[in-house]
């Protein structure tokens, strides 16, 4: 059995997985309310594991990457903190994050979660105008979000007011301190009150994690959620693989991957149940028979959807782990995850409900770039491959389903009832060549039952290949040589068929390290963290992907993936760092 272990003090608790409600978890109504209104049918484990930790009021580290829920498991509980009534102006809790993105979105979930509460947040970071945050500090807000280098200017200016923060969280604190703000967040937490609840959730924990938390953290509980080792040769004999796709692409991405792999039965896990019942409607439209299954779908039409897909009446169900319980459905040849599952025991769960008895069964997972670090766990965690493949393009299609039509007369040809066409044939054939007459027939035939294939070819956004072999700043130090395989686009038309896979060697995909140089050093009081934060904030690059960092005087270089340089320079050239505007160029190399 998949069970997930938190380890409070020296006790070890093991809770089971699949047991817990939101209600067990004894939030408030508000909350209860708008997680409901958002479909989530059950915590994820991390949540699960966190979420009394922190009601009780005890400092926690707590080990899980973007994509397992783990915004929610610190959000919820500082949302259960707040007064209902009137609230003073200062904030009550600060989650400080690496980037401006992150930023962003643990304020719009915290918000999505906190609405019945009519809960303040403000975001604040580095590039935005001081003034905005300056205004809605003075009228007062709850919850404060923060990136180091800003809410370190603040604090100077005397504009940020911590004496009544009662929650400080350390989100993706590997990436913080990778990122070299390990001062500012020294700075950050001595301006708290030492009687502070102290949280910290980071990917990975390294020892620099640890000598942060002995200093700031008192007696934490440390919770893991990757759970315990899902045995190795659990999973059934399936092929793994993943495609990396933003979120705006992902409906039009599954579409072309089920053209491409024309499966007989599928079940298509989401998130929520409006992702489910938006995804259905969607893939409805687009002429796919998909039916819905999630926790509001009452038991007899649970069965009708059943015997849908049993009866081949429907190709596709899309469903939530919830409403996936217990189903046992021999047709299935496919499982695809429209999103990274939140934890590796339920990626387990949802493939093995294909890959039965020895039958054939193909596992696709949708992620997106900021889950490839779950997607890692899931595949260390698992010891299966998951292999990244290229997604499918407007020609792969067209070769595609000219193999179906093909497929399709071999079929027609081996029939003995095609005597009634004769006929035709031998006519036209006075006239025409016999081989134009088939090219003609094969058209109409294609014709007949494929209709056009809409839109471009839709962005792969998978990660640049290839190790950052670059010289490290100071403690920033090199991450992720154990990539995920990657297989390239000639991979789309091997069905598994095992052969002609190449994959990528690690420093394959070319590139290698540039030098950009930036027009402010010392003199401008840049630090290394500005430079890394501002790289990261703008183009979406990580933090470890900066490489190493000089700063002179009047100048500053630093070290980027060449295929990323040209990004650099001009997301440098269209921010501020430290307050100035800087011009940046590509060095020569040397
Ligand atoms: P995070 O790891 O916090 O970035 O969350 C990843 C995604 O999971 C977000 O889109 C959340 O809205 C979603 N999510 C978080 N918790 C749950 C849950 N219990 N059920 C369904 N979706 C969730």
């Amino acid at each position: 059995m998949v069970r997930t272990a938190v380890n409070l003090r020296d006790d070890r608790r093991v809770t089971d997985a699949a047991d817990v409600t939101f209600a067990d978890l004894d939030l408030r109504e508000e909350l209860q309310r708008a997680l409901s209104s958002l479909g989530y049918e059950e915590p994820t484990p991390i949540q699960r594991d966190a979420i009394p930790v922190l009601l009780a009021g005890r400092d926690a580290m707590a080990q899980a990457a973007t994509g397992t829920g783990k915004t929610a498991a610190f959000a919820l509980p500082i949302l259960q903190l707040l007064e209902s009534g009137h609230r003073p102006p200062e904030p009550t809790a600060l989650v400080l994050v690496p980037t401006r993105e992150l930023c962003m979105q643990v304020s719009e979930a915290m918000h999505r979660y906190g609405r019945d509460l009519n809960v303040r947040c403000l975001p604040i970071y580095g590039g935005q105008p001081i003034v905005r945050q300056l205004r809605e500090l003075k009228r007062g807000v709850d919850v404060v979000i923060a990136t180091p280098g800003r809410a370190v200017d603040h604090i100077k200016r005397g504009t940020l007011a911590l004496d009544r923060v009662r929650v400080v969280v350390l989100d993706e604190a590997d990436e913080m301190l990778d990122m070299g703000f390990q001062e500012d967040l020294e700075m950050i937490l001595d301006a708290t009150p030492t009687s502070r609840q102290t949280v910290l959730f980071s990917a990975t924990m390294p020892s620099r994690i640890n000598n942060i938390a002995r200093k700031y953290l008192n007696n934490p509980a440390r919770i893991h959620s990757e759970s315990a080792p899902v045995a190795h040769g659990e999973s059934p004999a399936v092929r793994q693989t993943a495609y990396m796709v933003s979120r705006a692409n992902k409906t039009a991405a599954l579409g072309r991957i089920l053209d491409i792999e024309s499966p007989v039965a599928t079940i298509v896990f989401c998130r929520t149940r409006d992702e489910v019942n938006t995804l259905t409607e969607t893939l409805n439209g687009r002429g796919y028979r998909a039916a819905a299954l999630h926790g509001g779908v009452d038991q007899s039409q649970r069965e009708r959807v059943i015997a849908r897909l049993r009866s081949g009446s429907a190709d596709l169900i899309v469903a939530t782990d919830v409403a996936a319980r217990g189903l046992d459905i021999d047709q299935l040849t496919h499982v695809v995850n429209f999103d990274v599952p939140s934890a590796p025991e339920s990626y387990v769960h949802r493939i093995g409900r294909v890959g039965r008895a020895g039958r054939a069964g193909v596992a696709i997972t949708l992620a997106e770039p900021r889950e490839h670090r779950i997607l890692k766990t899931i595949q260390r965690v698992t010891g299966n491959d998951i292999i990244i493949e290229k997604l499918p393009t407007v020609a792969d299609l067209q070769t595609r389903r000219l193999e179906m039509t093909r497929e399709a007369l071999v079929e027609a040809l081996a029939a003995d009832d095609l005597d009634m066409f004769r006929g035709v044939v031998e006519s036209l054939g006075d006239e025409h060549d016999f081989v134009e007459i088939a090219l003609a027939a094969v058209r109409l035939a294609h014709e007949a039952t494929t209709g056009p294939i809409g839109g471009d070819d839709i962005p792969d956004e998978a990660p640049p290949i290839g190790g950052d072999n670059s010289k490290k700043q100071g403690d920033r130090k090199e991450h992720g040589k154990d990539r995920l395989k990657h297989h390239g686009k000639e991979n789309t038309k091997d069905h598994g068929k095992g052969n002609g896979k190449k994959s990528h060697s690690a420093d394959g995909g070319g590139g290698g390290i540039t030098r950009v140089q930036i027009n402010l050093g010392k003199e401008a009081g840049i630090r290394p963290q500005d430079v890394v934060g501002a790289i990261a904030n703008e183009t979406g690059m990580k933090g470890r992907e900066v490489g190493g960092i000089e700063i002179s005087d009047r100048f500053t270089v630093v070290e980027v993936p060449r295929k990323r340089a040209k990004d650099v320079v001009a997301a440098l050239s269209a921010t501020h760092i430290r307050g100035r505007k800087p011009k940046a160029r590509v060095l020569p190399d040397r």
